[in-house]
């Protein structure tokens, strides 16, 4: 298997780097951003729960995200590998996708931090507003997830840093030169496993 974390604040281009990841390496992608917004919109009893929290731009609970991943991945034995998409978010988050992936007699092979500052972000989201010149009415949800980033979620950083588990590539430019920077990373953590 081969498991990678992409990591980035929102407006980063994450999404569009998950996509030519997922299908050049043949990997399953989980975004805990996008489980969440199916329980909501499916309105189950999870998506209950965390739908205010969600609404707020806040994060949900560890334990909640967790349990909710676990399953996920779970239902996904036999997969030539994961990308995980906006998890972990938290130290504890962290350590539980560790002991989980162990679990399986697997790893974490890397992190790819697509890095972006909190200013670019912020003037791409300001271009792309006035491009489709509409009225954000998720403008706050917004500002408060930029702000979770960069206030709580780049925390987690240190932790595949110190292990040496971390590549940063320059989320600025072309999504194709972007894409050949990121396939580097991903073949020296395909190298590194073996
Ligand atoms: P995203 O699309 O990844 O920005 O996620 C949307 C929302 O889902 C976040 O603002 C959080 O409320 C929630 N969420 C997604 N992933 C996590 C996570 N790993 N930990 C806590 N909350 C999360």
């Amino acid at each position: 298997m081969l498991n990678i974390i992409i990591f980035g604040p929102p407006g980063a281009g994450k999404g569009t780097q998950s996509g030519l990841l997922i299908e050049k390496y043949n990997l399953n992608h989980i975004s805990t951003g996008d489980l969440f917004r199916w329980h909501t919109k499916n309105e189950t009893p999870l998506g209950k729960k965390v739908k205010e929290i969600m609404d707020s731009g806040n994060l949900v609970s560890d334990d909640i995200t967790i349990a909710m991943l676990k399953e996920e991945v779970e239902k996904h034995p036999d997969v030539h590998g994961f990308l995980f998409d906006g998890f972990p978010r938290t130290v504890a988050q962290a350590e539980a996708l560790d002991t989980l992936m162990e679990s399986m007699s697997t790893a974490i092979h890397g992190v790819i931090e697509l890095k972006v500052s909190e200013e670019e972000v912020r003037a791409r989201i300001a271009k792309r507003k006035s491009i489709e010149n509409r009225v954000d009415d998720d403008e706050d949800k917004l500002n408060k997830r930029i702000e979770e980033y960069f206030n709580k979620t780049v925390h987690v950083l240190p932790y595949y840093e110190n292990q040496g588990r971390l590549k940063t590539v320059n989320g600025i430019g072309a999504i194709e030169k972007i894409f050949e920077e990121i396939s580097i990373v991903a073949d020296s953590f395909e190298v590194a496993k073996s």
